[in-house]
């Protein structure tokens, strides 16, 4: 069944998608942990913000040492998120709605207990010996050469069957796909025809930058990088022969025919990190044939949000010919919540509806994060709670990603946040109780903000797919243009706690059309104020 609820080309351009993590969106069985019928459940509340699309997080088998990230069948549902009829709802019921369902595919690596990796690790010589990237150590039985994992130590692991090293880019139990191999890169294209056949109407691409290595297995460069700013081995090294060999994309270019094999226009987004983001971010999506966007990581890890740095991400993407679409996200499930990050520990709604404002004003798609709707600030996770191998292994370090990743509060009412009848897997920080969606309905709160900005952009060409140009870029000042064909959308932004007056040379018939000074939608013509954001049509 080859067909799209949409023809419409190129839907996702300027598109607004939300991020959902399933094992913390909404739990219906008891168990502590989020499922699939879960975020079914809570389809119209996800529509009722008007977003064009939700990406969900891994929801396939696996035994979730990385928390789904780590697939043991790329082609069916985890029991503890339900079965393929629940995901089959899911997608029906989503586009009864409206909203499009993006899912994720992890191609990089599986897990340790994927059927193709016990097969491959029996001996060297069984049809699937080189489905991963095995290499014998040197002569002193170290490994083949300096390559260091993302969560820490050495990127192979010594396998006793095979007498020889593994690698791996993340955890010992994520074993890296050998992606140079056509028969590999054929199995991975038949997972996603299996989900395109579903009815998905694209996939988000984790870690595309390990897809494929230097063959010759090179040593990486060392990084420089000062001790104060090494928190893993990782950080030592540049990633320029492990990660982002060119040949990547000539497998891009076969999932992009796949995707082209289905009716409607099925969408792509690439998670590029390592060492050359942004060269193998517009290598990837650049032209037609390739992906449709990549995901920037230039807002995620920041710890202060600026004016200057606001330009300098969007400059990188000037909209040349051929150039690919950018994509931001200022939250998600691997980074601490930008809230947190960059109000001083203030976490006001003020701040929040600020960044929320400010992200859908972007040129490029825009990835909102479950709750950050809500404003919920980073959540505290206690040492004893914690269930992030990433965090557990480099803690106190770094803290790892737990914090983002608490259950969404439903109702504030109830101590497990409405999420779960049972314990839930991470603990609800008592602050995310006051934020909870039930305590969000009035027209003030930042819900109902979050949910007028999303609209406003929605239904303004301009601020979906117009060009950027910068006026005022400051330390905490940006006023910048949005425009298309005949419209120009104006936004202007004080990222201060402190009352500056901005003078935008803006046209005198242009109309407010939302402000983060407003309670109740209507325009407010004030062009100062603490914290504020503004958009004005002309
Ligand atoms: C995902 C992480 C995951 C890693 C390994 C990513 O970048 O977003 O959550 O741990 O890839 O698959």
């Amino acid at each position: 069944m080859r067909t799209s609820k949409t023809n419409q080309s190129e839907w996702w351009r300027g598109a607004t998608i939300y991020q959902i993590y399933p094992r913390s969106f909404l739990d219906t069985n008891g168990d502590g942990i989020g499922d699939l019928k879960g975020i079914t459940a809570k389809l119209d509340y996800v529509a009722s913000l008007g977003v064009d699309a939700i990406w969900l997080s891994p929801f396939f088998t696996s035994p979730m040492k990385d928390f789904g990230y780590d697939v043991a069948d790329y082609c069916d549902v985890d029991p503890i998120f339900g079965v393929l009829a629940d995901f089959d709802a899911l997608i029906t019921r989503a586009h009864e709605l409206g909203v499009k369902v993006i899912i994720d595919q992890v191609y990089s690596h599986t897990s340790d207990q994927h059927a193709w990796f016990a097969e491959s690790r029996k001996d060297k010589t069984n049809p699937k010996a080189d489905w991963y990237v095995w290499a014998d150590p040197k002569k002193d039985g170290s490994p083949p050469n300096n390559w260091q994992a993302y969560f820490g130590g050495p990127s192979w692991q010594w396998d006793g069957f095979r007498k020889q090293y593994y690698l791996h880019n993340f955890l010992i139990s994520q074993p890296d796909l050998n992606l140079h191999n056509e028969e590999v890169q054929n199995a991975l294209l038949d997972a996603a025809r299996f989900w395109l056949d579903r009815g998905v109407d694209g996939f988000r691409l984790d870690v595309v930058n390990c897809f494929m290595h230097d063959p010759a297995l090179a040593d990486n460069p060392p990084s420089n990088l000062p001790m104060e700013k090494v928190s893993r081995s990782f950080d030592m090294q540049l990633h320029t022969k492990s990660e982002g060999y060119p040949d990547t994309v000539t497998f891009i270019e076969r999932l992009r025919g796949v995707l082209n094999e289905y009716v409607g226009d099925r969408f792509t987004v690439a998670e590029v990190a390592g060492t050359e983001t942004l060269k193998n971010q517009k290598l990837f999506t650049q032209g037609p044939d390739r992906l449709s966007t990549a995901y920037s990581f230039d807002f995620l890890y920041r710890q202060r949000l600026t004016g200057t740095g606001v330009k300098n991400a969007l400059s990188k993407w000037s909209g040349e010919a051929d150039e690919g679409w950018p994509s931001w996200a200022f939250t998600n499930h691997d980074a601490p919540r930008a809230l947190s990050r960059w109000s001083n520990g203030a976490n006001s709604p003020a701040h929040a509806r600020l960044y929320l404002m400010l992200l859908l004003s972007l040129r490029g798609n825009v990835f909102m994060y479950q709750g950050e709707e809500l404003g919920l600030p980073q959540a505290n996770v206690p040492f004893e709670f914690l269930q992030d191998p990433e965090a557990i292994e480099n803690w106190p370090n770094t803290l790892g990603r737990d914090g983002a990743r608490t259950p969404f509060p439903w109702t504030g009412d109830d101590i497990q946040a409405g999420f779960s009848t049972g314990i839930p897997w991470l603990p609800i920080d008592p602050r995310h109780l006051d934020l909870a969606e039930n305590r969000q309905k009035t027209d003030d709160s930042t819900l109902h903000f979050a949910r007028r900005a999303i609209q406003a952009r929605q239904s303004s060409p301009a601020l979906r797919r117009g060009d950027i140009s910068f006026e005022i870029a400051t330390e905490d000042q940006l006023l910048f243009r949005r425009s298309l064909e005949t419209e120009t959308i104006w936004c202007a932004f004080n990222l201060s706690d402190a009352e500056t007056a901005i003078e935008p040379t803006i046209p005198a018939h242009a109309k407010c059309i939302l402000s983060t000074r407003s309670t109740s939608g209507e325009a407010v013509d004030a062009v100062s104020g603490p914290l504020a954001g503004y958009w004005w049509r002309a």
